[in-house]
């Protein structure tokens, strides 16, 4: 079985912060990480790669070329091969673009029996492209993706809903979105880390992939970013002390209804 897995850089977003005085974001020294559905997306690849013989793990980013530290730490945890997509024509790409780009990569790798990609990135936060991809490709995709099992030819899955889950079947080839209950990943391990060192990462240019200049980045991306800003602090917290507690109870309801929050 073939396990593609689209992995994402994205700034540790735990160590952004906002200067006080100018209100801007500080995004010195802000560590990169691989995003985290897509450790769980990864380890999932893993686990069922390690229950049906034969198969192999892929990974596949499109991002700058610094992305090949994020791809070498998906080789430690035992991925098999990966890709970078880079090239200068994917820059400003929306999710739109994205999709296009790691879909024609995808194609261009000969493609996979289960394509895993994460339910959100926390930078840009849409959970569009694991679904346009699908499309793309044409596969049918299930989202939230909190179990997985594999038999023949398909896939049983438990999609998360706010008050419990669906259960689906789907042929493969299948896209699933993964969800951070899945599993918990595994380490790198030391061996896997020297092995990935060793590896190498095939990186692909538009070109390459059988894309034009004006099929990608910027110029293929109906959405652009017109304004962005950091949102106000929120102002201080206010104390209910004194009276009863029955008393403050009343003051707290009438505060909450002022607020329309009751
Ligand atoms: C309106 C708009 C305009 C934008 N303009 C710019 C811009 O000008 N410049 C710029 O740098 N960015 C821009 N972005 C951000 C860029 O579109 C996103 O970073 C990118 O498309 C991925 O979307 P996301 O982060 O919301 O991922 P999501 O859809 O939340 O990610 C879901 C999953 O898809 C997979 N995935 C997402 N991105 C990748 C990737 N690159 N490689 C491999 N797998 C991936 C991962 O598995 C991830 O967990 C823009 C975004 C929007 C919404």
């Amino acid at each position: 079985m073939r396990l593609i897995v689209c992995v994402k850089q994205v700034p540790d977003t735990n160590e952004v912060k906002i200067d006080p005085k100018t209100g801007t974001m500080i995004r010195e020294g802000v560590p990169s990480i691989l995003n985290p559905d897509d450790v769980s997306a990864l380890e999932e690849a893993l686990r069922i790669k390690e229950e049906h013989d034969g198969s192999e793990v892929v990974v596949i980013t499109m991002g700058p070329p610094q992305a090949k530290n994020m791809l070498r730490e998906c080789l430690a945890m035992g991925a098999d091969s990966a890709y970078l997509l880079s090239d200068r024509a994917f820059g400003g790409a929306d999710t739109c673009a994205t999709s296009t780009t790691l879909a024609a990569g995808i194609r261009k790798i000969g493609g996979g029996d289960i394509i895993f990609a994460g339910r959100q990135a926390i930078d840009g936060d849409t959970a569009q492209v694991g679904p346009q991809v699908a499309q793309r490709l044409n596969i049918p995709v299930v989202t939230y993706v909190q179990k997985v099992t594999v038999e023949e030819k398909r896939c049983i899955v438990e999609r998360q809903l706010e008050d419990g889950y669906e259960l689906i079947e789907t042929k493969m080839p299948c896209l699933l979105t993964c969800v951070q209950e899945l599993n918990k990943p595994r380490y790198m391990s030391i061996g896997g880390i020297v092995d990935a060192f060793e590896k190498e990462i095939t990186v692909l240019t538009h070109k390459e992939l059988n894309l034009t200049s004006e099929d990608c980045g910027l110029y293929a991306s109906p959405t652009k970013v017109y304004r962005s800003f950091t949102p106000e602090m929120k102002g201080k917290g206010e104390m209910i002390a004194g009276g009863s507690v029955s008393e403050m109870s009343k003051i707290l309801v009438n505060k909450l209804q002022e607020k329309h929050v009751l």
